[in-house]
């Protein structure tokens, strides 16, 4: 028996999860893989969380779709997804790919000719590839003829990145991690690494070993708390009333580096006047942090030789979520805790490849490497490489493109690899848009509850099934290969992709996925300098790498900021409360997020055997003073309701949120709870406010 488990080859990679990037080695027999092995990659040194280690057998589940399905005539789109492969025969008929391929294409390209390009849209994929994120936004500009492209970006980080291009003149990270290991004073925000980053996590508590002093910022408690120097366990939504305090802090007390907000920042006057109404004193009872904390964590913060800042959706799902971040930039200019190793701001990346399809141009306001489609000598730079002409208005975003379905507007889609049926805010109002359009084209591997409802499925390949880019949260470039083959006949994104465009009209014959990493080095100066063969060499090469043999820039800001005349710009942000607050009728908050051991929707994760064996049902973390206020025992069914739906879980005894304030984990099919949450958008990023809405919960339902 040891003998049957000898693996026949061994294939270096990525973990396919989180934004952390650990590198691993797949150690397959006869096309199936037998266990996973961390590597010593820059992020990771070997380490491996129980997703990477464990969540690999999804690939091989009896789920996955092997044949092209077309919706068979007349079935409804009722939005009720069924999770039973035996019955996806009496909704969908198998086809060939010529016949799914001319309908899937044929009927977007009649759409686009009837109605104009502005009628369709598109959703890639966080976890795809770059070349796939490259290939697909691509496809949306230049085969649909619209900017209508987005992916689920919006739903996690797009305001941290909407303040940062602002503020900073760049979306992505100015330190790797692992600065955390030179840094004096780590603090971490609105972030739960154990769980969403868990190797992230383990750097941060070596760290902490060494003597670097750990400060968490967050409404709910977590598992690094046991670690932290000073945990703030702020009320929720008052972020902004927090981080002014300790800016008003830093101004009052001359804690400011005068040279750095001289030499390198502008607009510092006006965050001045502004911070100064918010003392500790008045914000105490506001966020609920007493002064004299407040003003102990600001002055550790400045006068340290060096701070560093990771956040996470509990700064960026909000309406505020913008200001939240500009509030941290300007903590960072203000005190000059940027530009040297061990200093600087982090957003934690979610996905394994956000960032990357990010800076594919997978956004809609956006071409690659963030050059604006509205600035007239970006897209022709673009009209030129790609011989075409672009549509010079910005497109909608994930939320806005639902509601563009209502309205009429947008009657065909093409989604790579999201599931907005389960993600989406108000996910009740998301499935029906999508039952509502003309044309639903959807690739994936499993039939999620958003393929439910497509009239085309496209059978893709699994992460291990593929070779491609992907980069990390620290802006590293690494290497994915590919370890097994796709089941029955599942295809190559990157080959349906071009597929899909040549039904649009485009004449795309890439060969190797090199190709389109190459035709990426010619357009994104950030990644010109990286070679597939160094790639193929090295496994990894951060990026800024601009010119061929540049070693990279793990670290940046060091003299200039990538703004007009090379400076930060500090802005001021007020109070703004959350769109939806509790109220009589719902008198509870619903926070949402996600597992250690299951990952966003859970497409994947649930289908991992190990993993689904860890988590397997859908629970609520309620604190056990409302478990009692309530009548609930722990391991009771209770049902949670907000204005827009409700949904029936188990109650999980939990005190790491406030009484009062209720977290769910959006991973559960049988128990969506982003049916509940609300579509209210931050004006700038467009995020929904995932982290706040008002519900009301009773005891009993039935899961
Ligand atoms: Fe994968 Fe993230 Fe876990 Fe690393 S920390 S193994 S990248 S899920």
């Amino acid at each position: 028996e040891v003998a049957l488990n000898i693996p026949d080859k061994q294939v270096d990679s990525v973990c396919p999860y989180c934004g952390v990037g650990c590198q691993l080695t797949y150690n397959v027999k006869d096309n199936k893989i037998l266990y996973v092995e961390g590597r010593d990659g820059p992020a990771n040194h070997g380490r491996l969380c129980v997703k990477g280690r464990y969540g690999f057998d999804y690939a091989h589940h009896p789920h996955r779709l092997t044949k092209p399905l077309i919706r068979r005539a007349g079935m409804p789109k009722t939005g009720e997804f069924v999770m039973d492969p035996d019955r996806v025969l009496e909704v969908f008929r198998e086809a060939t790919w010529e016949e799914a391929l001319a309908l899937a294409g044929g009927t977007l390209a009649r759409i686009r000719d009837t109605h104009g390009g502005a009628a369709l849209a598109g959703f890639g994929s966080a976890k795809g590839s770059n070349e796939e994120a490259y290939l697909f936004q691509k496809l949306v500009r230049t085969g649909f003829g619209t900017n209508n492209v987005d992916h689920c970006t919006r739903l996690c980080h797009a305001s941290s990145v909407s303040a940062l291009l602002e503020g900073i003149g760049s979306g992505a990270v100015s330190n790797p991690v692992m600065d955390v290991m030179r840094a004096e004073v780590i603090v971490v925000i609105g972030a739960n690494p154990t769980v969403n980053h868990p190797v992230a996590a383990t750097w941060i508590k070596n760290a902490v070993k060494e003597g670097a002093k750990l400060i968490l910022l967050d409404p709910r408690r977590s598992e690094l708390a046991r670690h932290a120097h000073r945990s703030l366990q702020f009320k929720p939504d008052t972020d902004v009333a927090l981080l002014n305090a300790l800016m008003h802090v830093i101004v009052s007390e001359r804690l400011v580096d005068e040279a750095f907000i001289a030499s390198r920042t502008i607009g510092y006057a006006e965050l001045e006047a502004n911070v100064a109404e918010y003392s500790p004193e008045a914000m105490a009872p506001i966020c609920g942090i007493d002064a004299e904390t407040i003003r102990y964590v600001a002055r550790l913060y400045a006068t340290s030789k060096g701070s560093m800042i990771l956040w996470g959706m509990g700064i960026s799902q909000h309406i505020h979520g913008t200001d939240n971040a500009r509030c941290l930039i300007a903590l960072a200019l203000m005190t000059g805790q940027i530009g040297r190793p061990g200093t600087g701001l982090h957003p934690l990346r979610g996905q394994n490849n956000v960032q990357g399809a990010s800076d594919a141009g997978l956004i809609p306001m956006m071409l690659p490497d963030y050059q604006r489609v509205d600035n007239p000598a970006a897209r022709a730079k673009f009209e030129a490489a790609w011989n075409t002409t672009l549509d010079p208005k910005p497109g909608l975003t994930v939320v806005e493109i639902m509601d563009a379905i209502d309205a009429g507007q947008i009657r065909g889609m093409y989604i790579m690899g999201e599931n907005p049926a389960m993600s989406d805010p108000d996910a009740n109002h998301a499935r029906a848009a999508l039952a509502a359009l003309k044309h639903l084209v959807v690739q994936d591997i499993f039939l999620t509850e958003t393929a439910y409802l497509a009239d085309v499925i496209l059978p893709a390949s699994a992460f291990p099934e593929k070779t491609g880019t992907f980069t990390n949260t620290d802006r590293l470039v690494q290497l994915g290969r590919q370890a097994i083959d796709p089941p029955g006949e599942a295809k190559q994104d990157l080959w349906i992709i071009q597929q899909m465009a040549q039904q649009l009209g485009l004449p795309w014959n890439y060969g190797h996925v090199s190709e389109v990493f190459d035709e990426m080095r010619r357009t994104m100066a950030s990644i010109g300098g990286i070679t597939w063969e160094r790639l193929e060499s090295e496994g990894a090469v951060v990026y800024p790498c601009v010119a061929e043999g540049d070693a990279g820039e793990p670290v940046v800001f060091t003299d200039t900021f990538p703004r007009e005349g090379g400076r930060a710009r500090f802005v001021p942000a007020d109070i703004i409360p959350a769109d939806e607050r509790p109220d009589a009728e719902y008198p509870m908050v619903l926070i949402t997020g996600r597992q250690l051991e299951h990952w966003h929707t859970g497409s994947m994760t649930r289908r991992a055997t190990v993993l689904d064996a860890l988590e397997p049902d859908p629970v609520a973390l309620v604190h056990p003073l409302d478990l009692e206020r309530l009548g609930v025992k722990p391991g009771d069914a209770i049902t949670i309701a907000s204005r827009r739906g409700e949904v029936v879980l188990w109650a999980r005894a939990d005190d790491s949120s406030p009484v009062g304030a209720i977290f769910v984990p959006f991973c559960y099919y049988e128990a969506a709870i982003n049916r509940l949450t609300n579509a209210a958008l931050d004006p700038f990023g467009k995020i929904p406010e995932f982290k706040y809405c008002a519900i009301k919960v009773t005891s009993g339902g039935e899961v």
